[in-house]
């Protein structure tokens, strides 16, 4: 071999410093990523808002609030809450890889994350004022916008396929209380007892919650662990789907957000997806995923500005924090939040799966 002439060592110089620049311009975030938009609230720096990343098939979140601390988490704890999200991102790529609409998709992501105790949904959902468990959840269909939802369900394991049967084999959006439940069992859902929900760490929340009043538990801002999942498939069809246990302490009967389409839930094709997570009084007023979808539709946002937007400009003017993920057709994903911290991750068209569990990731 020829030995390298001087100046093709000079250029190779001038290229290994070009991209050295380049990448230390996108610093990597957990999971080897280039961190798109590190700030939490999904603003760099005071620019625009800008997307948390793109390519992105399916993502999912675990609620919004106070943020998981580094310094108060083992990596026991990091590892729990990092594995419950990816195994749902994992739950709904395999229904996409199978060839499954997005519908199935979040469906399955969403089943997972119910199925979880760390998570406020499902099993390990909050209590009410009476200690007992009433769950939420819904799903949109972007290709046709329907949707289906259950409110206030005491026996369904899985509120979310419930929410889905609904969509699927009535001609109601939304069904609640008693006749939900026995619709889902008809169905062929199994039914469980209240004490399946049952977790000490919600129990002692719900204790430490009665003894500081309802004034301050409507302050608190705790993680809450409510989920949610976005999806689109390989025909660009969109969907969302959103499961809680609501706030604890509720009084019994309150519905928040997550069953109601345009305020926790939303799907239109060629627009967005979106999946929101914090105070449901607020993001019910503010009519939330609604909201991101008609900025996009109507006002010509893209996803990211028209999701910070909301989250951040808009409810927390009617007193509310929390945040959405939201995502379109071009796996374009956004997760703004006004609460210190939103657990979530997504998976990419790749196969690869990141988690976000602290702000500063
Ligand atoms: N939005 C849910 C509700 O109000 C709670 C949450 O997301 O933390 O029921």
């Amino acid at each position: 071999m020829r030995p390298r002439s001087r100046p093709w060592t000079v250029l190779a110089l001038a290229l290994l410093v070009a991209a050295t620049v380049t990448s230390s311009a996108l610093p990597l975030a957990a999971g080897g990523h280039p961190a798109s938009a590190a700030a939490p609230a999904g603003r760099d720096g005071g620019g625009p808002p800008r997307p948390e990343a793109r390519d992105v098939v399916l993502a999912v979140h675990g609620g919004a609030g106070t943020a998981l601390r580094r310094e108060d988490t083992d990596a026991r704890t990091e590892k729990a809450y990092r594995d419950g999200l990816a195994d749902a991102l994992r739950a709904g790529q395999r229904v996409l890889r199978r060839g499954g609409d997005s519908v199935a998709a979040v469906e399955a992501a969403v089943r997972v994350l119910e199925d979880n105790p760390l998570f406020n949904a499902g099993k390990g959902a909050v209590f009410n004022e009476d200690a007992g468990h009433e769950l939420d959840a819904s799903v949109m269909r972007g290709s046709d916008q329907a949707a289906g939802a259950v409110a206030g369900v005491r026996h369904v394991r899985n509120p979310v396929s419930a929410a889905r049967l609904v969509m699927e084999r009535t001609r109601h959006v939304l069904l609640a209380g008693e006749a939900a439940d026995a619709f889902a069992a008809r169905a062929g859902l199994v039914p469980v007892t209240q004490d399946y929900f049952w977790t000490q760490k919600r129990w002692d929340e719900l204790m430490k919650a009665k003894q500081a009043g309802p004034a301050a538990a409507a302050r608190d801002e705790s993680v809450t662990g409510t989920v949610g999942a976005v999806a689109v498939d390989a025909r660009r069809g969109l969907a969302a789907a959103t499961s809680t246990g609501g706030t604890t302490g509720k009084m019994a009967g309150r519905v928040g957000d997550s069953p109601l389409v345009g305020a926790g839930t939303y799907a239109r094709n060629g627009v967005v997806a979106a999946s929101a997570t914090g105070q449901g009084e607020v993001f019910i007023r503010g009519a939330a995923a609604a909201t991101v979808s008609h900025l996009v539709e109507f006002g010509g946002r893209d996803v990211a500005s028209a999701a910070y937007e909301v989250v951040v400009e808009r409810l927390p003017k009617l007193g509310g924090k929390g945040g959405i993920i939201a995502l379109d057709d071009h796996g374009t994903y956004a997760a703004p939040h006004s609460s210190e911290g939103m657990l979530h991750g997504y998976a990419t068209k790749d196969g690869d799966i990141v988690t976000r569990i602290f702000p500063d990731e």
